[in-house]
């Protein structure tokens, strides 16, 4: 087997031999300089890992960071600096933002044992691009409309938590496609399927009649659950909409307070003056409005108080790395502050640890939704899992 390629980039030659002596144990086939201008020549599309140096003279490693993006490289990359970690923690989200894979952030002076952990966390099988879809294994469009027709969609269900009590609050609804011969397709794959090829609507409705179905089920056993359904920026266009939902809740006898619609920050603000009417609209009926997977776009708070929004759900990036990253910690301790002082209500989305929930706890967060609490479930199983939950 022909070992893994390792190129070191760094202007401090005792260091650059250091990262090489650790490499070397570890069986890399390594190049080295500490030129940074000669990157170009060293550099070809077969090298697995890049050691960086962030900042040398001439060139710094955030434009070699830039190379490698615009050369589509599929290298990983190792961040190093002397700087404070602000410095390798803006560097990496930026190589991510550029589709760079980041192995590991070092400030130096680090230990060998710190080098050789990231190192090893190397892993040479690339993953396919997010959202391609020329994928043998995914269905095709044709099948997804035959899906519609033939009723192979499904909603699930995923509890959500009042925090301080425990008690589970509402579900959102998270719709899934039973593929006959491929098992349960996620919504990540068809969703954008069917916003591209005009099928949205139809999911959407299916989506929207079947949660709003389930919602007046529930009321009716005694059990008023609010249920959050997740709403495409496709069919925000609908000016009938909020007509619709309102008559589709009467005609299901579901209670309009205990409706939640989602809609992600990013389309929100891509164009609020185009979804201000709708969304308003929807408020009036009585619908609540939930701003999702909040903290990915760039609201501004003059937007973010024009839209009438009644809850914030944190983006699950922020909560997975809650209790190791202090921007992230931040981040989300701002947000629950910006959102109570506008009166809405705050889910934590993503919460996979008891830490996190704790974390949570601490920083005054009303709900939570989670894997550590419950994945998403058919409705069927929501009674049983609620009594389990509330007993345990
Ligand atoms: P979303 O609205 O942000 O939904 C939350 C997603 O996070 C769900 O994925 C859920 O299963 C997942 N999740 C929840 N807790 C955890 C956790 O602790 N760890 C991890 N790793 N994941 C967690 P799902 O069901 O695959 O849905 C993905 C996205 O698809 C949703 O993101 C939503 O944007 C969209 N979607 C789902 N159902 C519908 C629908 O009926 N209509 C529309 N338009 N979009 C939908
Ligand atoms: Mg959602
Ligand atoms: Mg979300």
């Amino acid at each position: 087997m022909s070992s893994k390629k390792l190129l070191i980039v760094d202007d401090e030659i005792g260091f650059a031999r250091f990262v090489e002596g650790v490499a070397e144990d570890l069986e890399f086939d390594i190049s080295l300089t500490c030129d940074p201008t000669e990157f170009g020549a060293l550099y070809s599309n077969n090298i697995d890992i890049i050691v960086l140096d962030l900042f040398m003279p001439d060139t710094d490693g955030i434009e070699l960071l830039r190379f490698l993006s615009d050369n589509n490289s599929t290298a990983s990359v190792v961040l190093m600096s002397g700087k404070d970690v602000g410095v390798l923690h803006s560097a990496q989200e930026l190589a991510t933002e550029h589709g760079i894979t980041v192995l590991g952030t070092l400030q130096k002076p680090f230990r060998a044992h710190e080098l050789k952990n990231v190192l090893l966390q190397y892993t040479p099988s690339s993953p396919a691009p997010v959202g391609s879809t020329d994928n043998n294994e995914m269905p095709s469009l044709n099948e997804f409309r035959q899906a519609i027709k033939q009723e192979e969609l499904f909603m699930c269900y995923q509890p959500q938590i009042a925090i301080a009590s425990r008690e589970v609050v509402g579900v959102e609804a998270l719709v899934r496609w039973k593929h006959p011969t491929k098992g349960i397709i996620p919504p990540n794959y068809f969703i954008p399927l069917a916003e591209k090829n005009e099928l949205i609507a139809d999911v959407t409705y299916y989506s929207v009649r079947t949660a709003i179905r389930q919602q007046g089920l529930w009321r009716k056993k005694g059990k008023n659950l609010r249920v959050s359904i997740n709403m495409s920026p496709k069919v925000l266009d609908d000016l009938d909409m909020p007509e619709k939902m309102s008559i589709c809740s009467t005609e299901m006898g579901a209670d309009i307070a205990k409706i939640m619609i989602e809609v992600t920050e990013t389309v929100i603000m891509s164009d609020v003056a185009r979804y201000m009417d709708i969304l308003a609209r929807m408020r009036m009926k009585g619908f609540g409005l939930s701003i999702d997977d909040f903290g990915t776009g760039y609201s501004s708070l003059q937007q973010l108080v024009r839209v009438p929004f009644t809850e914030l759900k944190i983006d699950q990036a922020f909560i997975r790395k809650l209790t190791t990253d202090k921007e992230c910690h931040t981040i989300t301790r701002i947000s629950i502050l910006l959102a109570h002082e506008l009166g809405m209500s705050v889910v934590a989305e993503g919460i996979e640890t008891e830490s996190e929930w704790n974390v949570l706890t601490e920083l005054g967060c009303d709900e939570g939704q989670g894997f550590w609490m419950g994945k998403p479930m058919p409705a069927e199983e929501v009674e049983t899992w609620i009594a389990s939950w509330s007993s345990g």
